[in-house]
């Protein structure tokens, strides 16, 4: 069947872009995907994939060889800045309830053992999209910015936040907008007294500080305070991250003095107001392109993955593209957004400064009833493959 597409152009070489394409060959559609970069050299530093990701990656075929590349979480901790607990939450045993486990791990190895799974000869480097054609009788086409085409029975934009494909789709609705905090992030060599397969987060007055262990004794850690849009460190982002949190409590300080200051990366942080439509004629969104959020809840990376392995399984199950693309609209957009929204929130009453604020929000952290918890993260890690009847035909 395979919506009779031929080849899937796919702007992008994300996780979103990568995985799609992976899971695309694995069903024998042709892909190959188009990248701005010139190297790919992953942004950022690590990254957490939840058992929903997994249980997607397991669809394709991939779940064992990136839970390797990292470690799993056992605990997810909540603190105040003197170190006192908040909450402790056993993520592991979550995901276990859903069949699979929560992974740590460093971004450069995810990329890394994705572009090996998919082959490099299907990705081309150092091609810009600008846009995409799509007109009555002739193929649709990935525009690029040198003013060159690719011509394919489908363009996926996986072009990240700033996409040009969604740019052209959506008239340039809902631009992003930022949220108000930035984030720093870093992985150090050395575990530095950080406790392994332990993901913690720490709550101050409108910043927060995270920890988790990726595995080979390396930690990421991330930073995130209130700041004006564009701001820019000069020069070594360390004395004023120190000055923040250095006398929050251990391993926090020897984390930030453990990381080489070129190794620190700043991103502010946005997302957009969500589209409740993906696509148009023979283009589709996908990732951060269809429905970038703040990373509140770790899901960006694995919401990626989800709308791979549902886009890939909904195009093999379908004679038709519109089919195709509907059905992966009816599954996806509804999940996204709700997590896009749930993110917003999570990081709006994390930006609060005001110490009665702080005093109200601790005591709600520490008082959840673990219940409440447990049921919410049931839901977000839940991911069950619609198509894998389909999948297991084929492959
Ligand atoms: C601070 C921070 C922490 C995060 N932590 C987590 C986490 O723990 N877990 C998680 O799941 N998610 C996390 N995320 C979110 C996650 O990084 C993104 O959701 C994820 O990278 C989205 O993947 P993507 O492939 O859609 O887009 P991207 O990763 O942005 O990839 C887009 C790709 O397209 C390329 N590109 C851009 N424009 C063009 C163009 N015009 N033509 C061709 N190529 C183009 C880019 O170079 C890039 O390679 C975090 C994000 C931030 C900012």
């Amino acid at each position: 069947m395979t919506a009779g597409v031929g080849r899937v152009a796919i702007a992008g070489a994300g996780i979103g872009g990568l995985t799609l394409a992976i899971a695309l060959r694995r069903l024998g559609i042709d892909a190959h995907v188009y990248e701005r970069a010139t190297e790919l050299r992953p942004v950022g530093a690590g990254l957490s994939l939840m058992a929903n990701a997994m249980l997607a990656l397991r669809a394709i075929g991939l779940e064992e060889s990136i839970a390797a590349l990292g470690e799993a979480a056992q605990t997810s901790v909540g603190r105040r800045s003197d170190g006192a607990e908040l909450s402790r939450f056993p993520i592991a045993e979550v995901a276990r309830e859903v069949g699979s486990s929560a992974v740590l791990l460093h971004r450069a190895d995810l990329h890394a053992a994705l572009l090996d799974a998919l082959g490099a000869e299907h990705v081309t480097l150092g091609r810009a999209a600008a846009g995409y054609r799509d007109e009555a009788r002739a193929p649709a086409a990935v525009r690029f910015d040198d003013g060159s085409e690719v011509e394919a029975g489908l363009v996926v934009g996986a072009d990240g936040l700033h996409s040009a494909i969604r740019r052209q789709l959506t008239g340039d609705a809902n631009p992003p907008e930022y949220s108000g905090y930035t984030s720093w992030r870093g992985v150090t060599d050395t575990l530095c007294g950080a406790a392994p397969g332990q993901l913690s987060e720490t709550w101050g007055r409108g910043c927060r500080f995270g920890i988790a262990p990726v595995g080979r004794g390396r930690v990421y850690w991330f930073a995130v305070a209130n700041a004006p849009a564009g701001e820019r460190d000069a020069g070594d982002p360390r004395p004023m991250l120190l000055e923040r949190y250095g006398a929050w409590h251990a391993p926090i300080r020897a984390l930030i003095e453990a990381t080489a200051p070129e190794r620190v990366v700043r991103t502010d942080i946005a997302d957009r107001p969500v589209l409740t439509r993906w696509s148009r004629g023979r283009v589709a969104l996908l990732g951060d392109a269809a429905h970038p959020m703040t990373p509140n809840l770790g899901q960006g990376g694995c919401q990626a993955i989800e709308d791979a392995v549902v886009l890939s399984g909904a195009l093999a199950a379908h004679a038709k593209l519109p089919d195709a693309l509907a059905d992966y609209e009816r599954i996806r957009v509804a999940r996204a957004n709700g997590i896009v929204r749930d993110a917003r929130r999570f990081g709006a009453l994390a930006a609060r400064e005001g110490a009665l604020f702080q005093a109200v929000r601790d005591a709600l952290i520490r008082w959840t009833p673990a219940s409440l918890m447990h049921d919410r993260f049931v839901e977000l890690f839940r991911f069950d493959d619609p198509f894998a009847a389909r999948r297991a035909l084929i492959e």
